[in-house]
């Protein structure tokens, strides 16, 4: 018990101090850097639970590998076409359910927005090109 809180923390603080939302095998590569003995298992199934429960925030980027977030705000991403990397949308107005027509009968649950574009770094290389 109060080794898997240790173990907890350390995931939650390393993806807090990443701030780059890290696919599992990035955290894992990070984590055992402070933690040498903690398994690559333990990693994943620590993101996957702690999604699961709200702690942190698991994203679905196109044409990506799952990635988690420490912020669990509702906030969209953008991926850069070039290097890969996400960042994050602000909401400026409210991009609730009610505000779309569904067709009969289906019940919408979630929703969740992805852009892609080109981010600071990869438009500097690009105009400098
Ligand atoms: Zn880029
Ligand atoms: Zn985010």
């Amino acid at each position: 018990m109060q080794r898997n809180t240790f173990q907890k923390r350390l995931v939650l603080d390393v993806l807090r101090k990443m701030a780059n939302h890290p696919s599992a095998e990035m955290v894992y590569e990070s984590v055992h850097k402070d933690c040498p003995t903690i398994s690559k298992a333990t990693v994943y199934r620590i993101l996957k639970e702690e999604a699961t429960c709200g702690e942190l925030l698991g994203i679905d980027v196109p044409k990506d590998v799952h990635r988690y977030d420490h912020r669990t705000d509702k906030h969209w991403h953008i991926r850069c076409r070039v290097c890969g990397k996400v960042g994050d949308v602000e909401l400026l107005a409210g991009y609730d359910l009610d505000n779309y027509d569904f067709p009969d009968v289906w019940e919408a649950e979630r929703m969740s927005v992805s852009f892609e574009g080109i981010c600071p770094e990869c438009k500097i290389t690009k105009e400098k090109a």
